[in-house]
């Protein structure tokens, strides 16, 4: 029988949405009906497992999945037998220290003898130790953020995205002290084969990344422009150039990297190029 890779996936929460739309986007189809806690690719040697992120990196570690979706706060606190095999670039969010709003702050020395509640011990202590401060670590699982407006602690250290629920339970941001997004982990032993089907899935979710970030452009410019033009295009390899039906002229398309997309298209028109044309990429096969 041809062997899967198991894959496990957040059920509910800031991580399934696009870890779903990253799937699908690599072209694998599979049934999710609501509820299902299991679910086999249609199309890939895949089967799916839709747990809690908190279980995510334990069950890699173990072999009950082989790979997994979830949040590196959540892989480096949990600090289990897994790999990280790619960064995922999705749900960005820091982990904070926050106090109260009246509190005034006076950098990290406020946190000497405090009392802090966070679900995040592992992190929060190896910050403490590293800036050689004693504080004592108060570990709640959730609503660490009103921890100090009911007494229970001086200050929080949670994840925060906009600020906004720190905000409305009257804190502040006082230090950042890591920083996360999706990541993509691996059992540290995988058999061949399943090492093989992870390679092909990671195949896949780079081109779809390496699509993301990049632009196909056309532009029509007068031969005598072609020189400063390919000179301002980046490319992957040199343009491809086509002339048109109009003589003197030439359609010229290349791909460009969304990061200095707006700089490279005023350096075209400067050089003489028209009718600019930018279109989305679907694939991209490095
Ligand atoms: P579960 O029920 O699976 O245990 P949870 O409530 O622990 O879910 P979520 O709130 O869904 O977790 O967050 C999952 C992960 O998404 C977090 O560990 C973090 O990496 C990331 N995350 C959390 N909050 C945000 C946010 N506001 N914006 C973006 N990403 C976030
Ligand atoms: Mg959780």
């Amino acid at each position: 029988m041809e062997d899967k890779i198991r894959i496990a996936i957040q059920k509910s929460g800031r991580l399934s949405e696009d870890s779903l739309k990253l799937v699908k986007e690599c072209g694998i189809q599979f049934n999710n009906g609501t509820g299902k806690l299991k679910s086999e690719a249609d199309n890939f040697p895949a089967e799916f497992l839709f747990l809690r992120d908190d279980d995510i990196p334990g069950y890699v570690a173990d072999g009950v999945a082989d790979i997994g979706i979830v949040g590196e706060n959540v892989a480096v606190e949990k600090d289990k037998n897994t790999v990280t095999v790619h960064r995922l670039g999705f749900s960005k969010c820091r982990l904070s220290l926050a106090i109260p709003r009246a509190g005034e702050y006076t950098g990290i020395e406020w946190l000497r003898n405090t009392n802090i509640a966070t679900s995040y011990p592992k992190i929060l202590s190896s910050f403490l130790e590293k800036h050689q401060i004693q504080a004592q670590i108060h570990e709640i699982s959730g609503s660490v953020e009103i921890a100090p407006s009911i007494g229970l602690a001086d200050a929080v250290c949670d994840i925060v995205s906009s600020g906004s629920t720190l905000m409305s339970n009257g804190l502040k941001e006082v230090e950042v002290i890591f920083k996360s997004e999706a990541i993509l982990i691996a059992h540290p032993q995988l058999n061949a084969a399943r090492q093989r089907i992870l390679d092909q899935f990671l195949f896949r979710i780079k081109s779809v990344q390496a699509a993301k970030n990049n632009k196909y452009i056309l532009l029509n410019a007068p031969n005598e422009s072609i020189p400063r033009i390919i000179d301002i295009l980046p490319g992957m390899k040199s343009p491809t150039i086509v002339p048109l039906a109009m003589s003197g002229w030439s359609s010229i398309h290349s791909v460009i990297n969304e990061n200095e997309f707006w700089q490279i298209i005023e350096n075209l028109r400067d050089a003489g190029a028209q009718g600019i044309l930018v279109v989305p990429i679907e694939k991209m096969i490095l």
